[in-house]
């Protein structure tokens, strides 16, 4: 599409270019759209092609010493050796290749997860779509949290502040107004727009799409925002540094042994250079970067299985570390389905009966139950309690949801609280449609959790304007002068609101309070200052919403994991404190409000986060100051938060978490997880996944290094001994692939341990080849060279061929893989037990695999004469069998041991 200097139109003018008005574009016109400009979607950066990620496999260092190699062997007459080198190499880069894939894919549904979500108006009906779905002329609603889905020029604006750094890196916020700016404005100065991919950070505003996709200025300069980084870690990249140190130091220690064979020892170059190659190939844990990022695709895919969507790939390694959870309550550990429960005003206190968002009920004051609403068509009359019906058309006024019904259950279109307070309003016989109708709306002050209420300037039939104000009870009691009683305003008696407050707040209830003002009709537009004082109490609701029993239970199992969890809430102190109580958070007793710490100093606040676990009534700074205490005391912190404010304390946090749906974009910007059904009980499947991600990767070196060592050992054992090699570099070529791909493989898909969440969390400081699991790598290296050269001498010794002699070496190398498979599917716990042995149907498929390879390896003539095999017979199958069986055996044998005398976790 033509782009036009939107920013210096008129409004009027935007509209009649774009052929759209204020109502939105009909459906039929949008499905037209949309089908001549595409889907409002950036173009991905240019995907590297097949070929080029095949050919990258080859770039490494591994593949040079294998081609240098190959060209040696060719020159010297070694054909088939050659040809086999060549062969290896290039499966080696299928391998890659195929891994690499499997990252991309777990990558890409996590972006595909990511996609947001327009609040818009189309044929005068606000509806959701998706941001793709956007065309030009639709007329987008923004609010602070959101994401801009694409260029707009303003109609509407409320004290409407953008974030516009991603797009002009200016850090300040930008103040918007809907006025036409100079036709040369530069992006940063165009005040009358809101650009694709930056952040509301204040206020609300009203915008038609005059640009969408890659005519975005976004798009434009083509900064495609990368919604998840590379598949790497630290903990990979430090891996993939230390064998890539491995493979210079093994290189300069092949060289040296040729040098020290030929020269000192007087073998012939060609033996040692034959020795020397099968050193390199042999040490070099070539496999390994490659398993430990599949490893690693695969507990993101398997987290995202879970709701989990992890936006920034080390909060992986970080999350089994986790030593403290800090949650909000009300969506994430209680149900959110709230339902008002009481209601009190100045001269009564009312039980309200029905449960959830169902609108039948009842109230009960003195002991008498009535109801309000038409029921068989008879109306019952409530005119006995005008404070309860002016209260509860309060809160059907100030007030920004509907009632819906799917598959003929209620249920709410918006905020929950708001949700229950509707449902108040009928049960009180008040029709809300008809009311929003008789007192329409002027104007509004959006809730904001910094000032904890929302206040709306409606017009009324009298010509006099009314201003209704719902909000946490003590600020709103700030507000107030005057106090209802019987349909009349007298002085208020502060000192009983604060005694009610505390009665209901200490059931649980999350209360609200309601208040109202008269203004005159000079006023057209609702401020701050109009609602600071003169402001008169309705009354009070007192709102039920169930702790979540999926969460309580997740409570209890972080807490056996050695986790402490934490409730950080706006809510009352007290219904925060009894919530807690109820779902295992807290004494019930101890709780810190905003306010405490607002006279705290940080040491004393650090000092505190040791004991308390409830806090109440805390603003987003509050959060900021808490993680940073908690991680003074040397605790690695995982953090939920959903608004705009929250975001510096997400990014403070070890783990930042975003609520999917309840959660603002620019909250999910800031944070490295995001939950897609917003529930506690996902964060302590994260957390488990993420120990099972770390524990896999530390089973996947543990089991591949010692075959690598194993092998570089039988090389030297055999040079210092002055022996034939047991293995030649292309059966160890053939060992380390076929082991690659089915036994090391079969690890990343090992499912978390059953002791997972029973164990402590990991000290974040250790590293990773950790003493334990440099001494099981030596342990078990030493025990497959000792097999494998003791029984391959037994056959030289006893006169075997040399072919029949390797032929053994090299099943029994693979056989004591596979049983040590067995023993690594646990670091500590036994293996010895039919879960341990058959639990994991790839570690079965993958020895069966290798079982069927090794038939083929040793019978199949083509292989005979590639590898230099030969047939064996039943007794040495039987020698192979009891020698490798005894690595599972031993194995288990320290396990046992360390188990009993050490605790080495
Ligand atoms: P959490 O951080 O656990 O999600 P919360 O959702 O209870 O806590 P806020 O949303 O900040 O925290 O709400 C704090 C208080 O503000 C509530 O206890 C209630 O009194 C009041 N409140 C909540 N929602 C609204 C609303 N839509 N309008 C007016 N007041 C509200």
């Amino acid at each position: 599409m033509i782009t036009l200097s939107w920013h210096a139109f008129e409004i009027n003018n935007v509209l009649t270019s774009l052929n759209s008005s204020t109502e939105g574009l009909t459906e039929e016109e949008a499905h037209k759209r949309l089908s001549q400009y595409g889907p409002n979607r950036l173009r991905p950066s240019k995907k590297r092609s097949s070929w080029s990620i095949f050919l990258s496999q080859f770039k490494n260092l591994l593949v040079y010493v294998l081609l240098v190699s190959a060209i040696i062997t060719l020159i010297t007459g070694h054909l088939v050796d050659a040809g086999v080198i060549l062969g290896v190499i290039i499966l080696n880069a299928v391998i890659g290749f195929i891994q690499e894939g499997k990252a991309e894919k777990a990558l890409d549904s996590i972006r595909e997860m990511l996609t947001s979500q327009a609040n818009i108006q189309r044929s005068g009906k606000r509806i959701m779509i998706s941001s793709e779905n956007l065309v030009p002329g639709d007329i987008v609603f923004l609010q602070s949290g959101d994401k801009v889905p694409a260029d707009l020029r303003l109609i509407n604006v409320k004290n409407l502040r953008i974030d516009e750094s991603s797009l002009t890196g200016e850090s300040l916020n930008a103040e918007k107004s809907m006025l036409p700016c100079n036709e040369k404005a530069a992006i940063g100065d165009r005040n009358c727009m809101a650009y694709s991919g930056t952040l509301i950070t204040y206020g609300q505003g009203r915008g038609i799409v005059v640009a969408t996709g890659d005519s975005t200025e976004i798009g434009k300069i083509n900064a495609l925002l990368v919604l998840a980084p590379p598949m790497t870690t630290r903990l990979l990249l430090k891996m993939s540094e230390f064998t890539k140190t491995l493979t210079v130091v093994i290189g300069i220690l092949s060289v040296t042994t040729l040098v020290f064979g030929v020269l000192i020892r007087g073998y012939s170059i060609s033996d040692m250079f034959f020795a020397a190659v099968s050193l390199a190939v042999a040490a070099i844990p070539e496999g390994l970067p490659a398993i430990l990022t599949i490893t690693l695709a695969i507990g993101v895919q398997r987290m995202a299985k879970r709701n989990v969507i992890i936006r920034r790939l080390p909060s992986v390694e970080t999350l089994g570390a986790v030593t403290v959870i800090c949650s909000d309550k009300t969506g994430t550990l209680t149900k959110n389905e709230m339902t008002a429960k009481t209601v009190s005003t100045s001269m009564n206190d009312f039980e309200i009966s029905g449960v959830g968002y169902e609108t039948h009920g009842t109230f009960m004051t003195d002991g008498s139950e009535f109801s309000c609403y038409l029921l068989n068509k008879e109306k019952f009359s409530c005119d006995k309690y005008p404070d309860l019906i002016e209260l509860a058309r309060g809160s059907v006024l100030c007030n920004d949801t509907s009632l819906i019904k799917v598959d003929d259950k209620k249920s709410v279109q918006g905020d929950p609280t708001e949700g229950a307070l509707i449902v108040l309003g009928i049960k009180a016989g008040l029709d809300y449609k008809s009311e929003q109708s008789k007192f329409p709306r002027l104007d509004i002050i959006p809730f904001e959790s910094e000032h904890r209420f929302m206040a709306t300037l409606h017009g009324r039939q009298d010509s006099k304007r009314i201003i209704y104000l719902k909000g946490a009870p003590e600020q709103v009691l700030e507000l107030c002068s005057y106090q209802r009683s019987s349909g009349n305003n007298i002085a208020i008696n502060k000192n009983y609101w604060k005694n009610l407050i505390n009665r209901i707040a200490g059931k649980g209830q999350r209360t609200l309070a309601i208040a109202v003002k008269e203004v005159t009709e000079a006023h057209s537009q609702l401020k701050f200052e109009d609602v600071q004082e003169g402001m008169c109490i309705l009354g009070l609701v007192g709102i039920i919403d169930p702790p979540s029993g999926e969460a309580t239970s997740a409570i209890q199992k972080c807490q056996t994991a050695g986790i402490r969890v934490k409730m950080i809430t706006g809510d009352h102190v007290l219904t925060a404190r009894a919530v807690g109580f109820e779902m295992g958070i807290g004494d019930g007793i101890t709780a810190l409000s905003g306010h405490d710490l607002n006279n705290l100093k940080d040491d004393e606040i650090q000092r505190l986060v040791k004991e308390v676990d409830v806090y109440a009534r805390v603003s987003p700074e509050h959060k900021m100051r808490l993680v940073r205490a908690i991680q003074a005391n040397g605790d690695v912190v995982a953090m939920t938060g959903d608004g705009v404010n929250d975001a510096p304390a997400l990014k403070q946090a070890d783990i930042g978490i975003a609520m999917g749906r309840k959660g603002t974009e620019v909250a999910k910007e800031a944070a490295e997880m995001i939950l897609t059904d917003d529930n506690f009980a996902s964060i302590e499947h994260a957390v488990e996944e993420g120990r099972t991600v770390y524990d896999n990767i530390k089973k996947a070196i543990m089991f591949i290094l010692p075959t690598n060592a194993a092998e570089a050992g039988i090389i030297i054992v055999a040079i210092a001994l002055g022996r034939m090699l047991p293995i030649t570099p292309v059966q160890i070529l053939w060992v380390n692939m076929i082991t690659a791909v089915t036994l090391a493989l079969s690890i990343a898909f090992e499912p978390p341990e059953e002791g997972v969440m029973k164990r402590a969390p990991r000290d974040p400081k250790e590293s990773i080849l950790s003493p334990f699991l440099i001494w099981r790598i030596g342990f078990v290296s030493l025990i497959l060279i000792i097999g494998t050269c003791g029984l391959f001498f037994l056959q030289r010794d006893s006169g075997v061929s040399i072919e029949i002699s390797r032929t053994v070496a090299v099943n029994t190398l693979v056989a004591f893989e596979a049983f040590y498979l067995l023993n690594t599917r646990y670091i500590q716990d036994s293996a010895f037990t039919k879960e341990g042995i058959f639990g994991n149907g790839y570690v079965v498929a993958a020895i069966g695999l290798i079982i069927l390879m090794q038939a083929l390896f040793t019978y199949f003539p083509p292989m005979q004469s590639l590898f230099g095999t030969a047939s064996l017979d039943f007794m040495k199958w039987f020698q192979i069998i009891v020698v490798a069986s005894s690595v599972f055996f031993i194995v288990e044998l320290e396990k046992y041991v360390l188990r009993k005398h050490f605790k080495f976790f």
